[in-house]
């Protein structure tokens, strides 16, 4: 018996695993386990949570229709699974057990416990890079160190995927089981114990057949104008489609292979190329947490921002959170990410560079927040876009650039668009002075002015990033740091 081992990749189709399992002409059965403490442990949003439980409903369904059984264990926390999997295994007598890879810290020791406990059982497991295009530890620098800067990194991806990518095959007809669904009450009742409002859930279609249409509709309509249009907020430009790649309800393949496609066409080649360089943003994330561990425990990528004095106001961090900073900008996309737990890229770097540099909060903060609120919370990229924009990141923005957001409102929101659609206080305001309404208090009363002035920023934090880098390097190079290195 096989045994087809399900995580964050909720999907049939381009799943190598379960194309290989079903490929072998031998029974197989699938598993999931349910582990709540796990996402309370990692503030992952009620509507993340939806979004998998939902999707879970509808991969049991679809692995009914191929004859697979699918089993939904409540494990609780990853420290339950290795035991749980190994009484699963000698219950139902597997021999070889199939899964995706993973590569955050705690999958990685989970799937280390697990395969010590399978061991002794004689379980065979195979596993499958599905979740990224290249798999975090292929690439190198000359010197055999993982790359710590895009450009270079992304140059030798497109070169590697030129002669690696091969799109999955498609799945054989069926399974060989009765395609029960065991465990379904659990998942339902799962759902039922969580309270998210309609409001958030409305925007949303969970599972593999919704993504794989938004796929095709997003390929057809709007990948040719992507690089053109993805900047402003107020556009359905981009794909949203990361809440699908982050649950795995579609897989990075297929979207690569849509873009690839779409590029026979010559009025899409350039946007495919620039989207294409998403999905390649995505996996040099992924590679910077799988080979620098430091990022997966609270760690900034460099070392020196740790000296930075950050400062401590809940006041401030409040006013962020609600989007009542007095930035109209900044406040929209605060309310977007509130109200539909998802957030536009450009706005994404907007508010989390206003809190580290404007506010100058720890990012960490915006991080925590972001997580708890994202349907697409993904703990790789959303701590890469963190560490970018607060500039203790690899590769990040260097700290003396500090976005105005009065003039990234007047670039991406020229007509105030996604202000008025958000902040309903400014809706009335003509296209100038929707970006700076402190300069006509009378023309909108309810809203707030600015918290901190934009003026002085730069100077501050240029400041204090020179400080804390000369605190360090003074440490570091000390005759008794340089003793005890010895
Ligand atoms: C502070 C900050 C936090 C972020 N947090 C997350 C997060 O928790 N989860 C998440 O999936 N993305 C995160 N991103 C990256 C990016 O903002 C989102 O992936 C993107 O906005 C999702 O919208 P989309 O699906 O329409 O993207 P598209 O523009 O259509 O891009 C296609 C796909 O490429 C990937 N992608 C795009 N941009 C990036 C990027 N900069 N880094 C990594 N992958 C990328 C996503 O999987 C996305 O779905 C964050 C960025 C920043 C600056």
């Amino acid at each position: 018996m096989n045994l087809l081992w399900y995580r964050n990749d909720l999907r049939i189709h381009s799943h190598r695993a379960l194309q290989q399992a079903l490929e072998r002409d031998e029974p197989v059965i699938a598993v999931y386990f349910l582990c709540e403490q796990q996402w309370d442990n990692h503030d992952v949003a009620p509507l993340r949570r939806w979004y998998v439980l939902q999707s879970l409903l509808e991969l049991g369904d679809a692995l009914a229709e191929r004859g697979v059984d699918l089993h939904v264990l409540d494990a609780g926390d990853f420290a339950a699974v290795p035991g749980l999997l190994a009484d699963f295994v000698g219950e139902h007598g597997i021999e070889r057990l199939f899964c995706s890879r993973e590569y955050p810290l705690n999958e990685l020791n989970r799937d280390r416990a697990v395969a010590q406990a399978l061991e002794p059982l004689g379980v065979q497991i195979t596993g499958f890079d599905d979740s990224v295009l290249v798999p975090p530890r292929t690439l190198n620098t000359g010197k055999g160190t993982p790359y710590t800067v895009f450009s270079a990194f992304k140059k030798r991806w497109d070169v590697w995927l030129d002669s690696h990518f091969e799109p999955v095959a498609a799945l054989p007809a069926a399974g060989a089981g009765n395609g029960r669904f065991v465990g379904k009450g659990g998942v339902e009742s799962a759902l039922k114990k969580m309270t998210v409002p309609d409001s958030l859930t409305r925007h949303w279609q969970p599972g593999e057949a919704a993504a794989l249409k938004q796929l095709d509709d997003f390929a057809e309509h709007h990948l040719a104008g992507y690089r053109k249009h993805r900047d402003f907020p107020s556009q359905p430009a981009t794909s949203a489609l990361s809440a699908a790649l982050s649950a795995g309800t579609l897989s990075p393949a297929s979207c690569y292979r849509a873009a690839t496609l779409a590029m026979a066409d010559a009025g899409a080649r350039d946007g495919a190329a620039c989207w294409i360089g998403e999905l390649a943003w995505r996996d040099f994330y992924r590679q910077i947490m799988a080979r620098f561990p430091r990022v997966s425990r609270g760690g900034a990528f460099r070392p020196e921002t740790e000296l930075l004095q950050w400062s401590q106001d809940p006041d401030l961090f409040q006013a962020w959170c609600e989007g009542r900073t007095g930035y109209p900008l900044v406040d929209a996309a605060m309310r977007q990410l509130v109200a539909t737990g998802w957030m536009h890229n450009r706005l994404r770097m907007v508010t989390a560079m206003f809190l580290s540099k404007h506010l100058w909060l720890d990012w960490r903060l915006g991080e925590r927040f972001f997580m708890q609120h994202l349907i697409d919370g993904d703990f790789a990229a959303n701590n890469g876009g963190w560490q970018w924009s607060a500039s203790s990141g690899t590769d990040a923005v260097p700290y003396f650039r500090v976005f105005n957001p009065v003039r990234q409102s007047q670039r991406f929101d020229a007509q105030g668009e996604f202000i008025a659609r958000w902040v309903p206080a400014l809706r009335e305001l003509d296209n100038k002075t929707v970006h700076e309404p402190w300069k006509q208090p009378l023309l909108a009363p309810d809203y707030p002015p600015p918290v901190v002035p934009h003026a002085g920023v730069r100077e501050r934090v240029t400041e204090a990033f020179k400080a804390a880098k000369a605190q360090y390097d003074d440490s570091n190079h000390s005759p008794t740091s340089r003793k005890e290195q010895a």
